[in-house]
């Protein structure tokens, strides 16, 4: 009843909605992917065999109630949804971000789930699992991290995909590559547009450098 963790700290949420809430992060080794922006490449091996009391424990002592489950991917490893589980039922506020190539319903609803549906230029468009779109609660999010207009468009074709109006219902993130696109650029497309999407900056990275966690 293990997982393997890269590491947890706790600093500043940046990804979704809850950008600017202080957090604590738990960052589970292992990608089943390989994004060509991807910028946690250090997580793809290492860390320490934890158990869930052993998380729990350090994630209690960061004095936080607010956490997040990232990685890597958290769904390649079995015991992801008991962590959360875990951490819900000691009454903790829990988000999960996942690069949406796994079955998200395996994990329990009252999480909310960042689900990034990857896009062509990060070179894993293939591996999103597009029955994630159906498998959404209300509260979930979904990203789309934009490298180039290409991409831009792709993303638009994933939301006309969905039956129901996805933008009503859930909060979708459009995020620049960083360091790659240029934000104003696609601020202007999604005005042109009239999409009804979030343009969606990485805090953390304009805290702090782009490479440091935070704190
Ligand atoms: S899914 Fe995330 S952690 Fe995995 S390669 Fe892509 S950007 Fe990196």
């Amino acid at each position: 009843m293990a997982l393997k963790v890269n590491e947890i700290f706790y600093s500043i949420q940046g990804e979704s909605s809850c950008a600017g809430r202080p957090c604590v992060f738990v960052r589970l080794t292992g990608c089943n992917l390989r994004c060509s922006y991807c910028d946690t490449r250090y997580a793809y091996e290492g860390g320490d065999d934890l158990g869930i009391n052993d998380i729990v424990e350090r994630v209690s002592s960061l004095k936080c109630p607010f956490v997040e489950v990232t990685g890597g991917e958290p769904l390649i490893q079995e015991e992801t949804p008991t962590l959360i589980h875990r951490l819900l039922e000691q009454g903790y506020e829990v988000l999960m971000e996942t690069n949406g190539s796994c079955d998200i319903s395996q994990v329990n609803d009252r999480c909310v789930k960042i689900v990034d549906f990857k896009c062509p230029s990060s070179g894993e468009t293939n591996s999103s699992d597009l029955k994630n779109l159906e498998r959404l609660t209300d509260h979930d999010e979904v990203k789309f991290v934009v490298g180039d207009r290409e991409d831009y468009e792709y993303a638009k074709g994933i939301l006309a995909l969905t039956n129901s109006n996805i933008c009503r219902t859930n909060i979708v993130h459009f995020s620049p590559v960083f360091g790659v696109m240029e934000p104003k650029t696609l601020a202007r497309w999604i005005l042109e547009d009239c999409l009804d999407v979030r343009l969606h900056l990485q805090l953390h990275k304009m805290i702090w450098l782009p490479d440091q966690r935070g704190v």
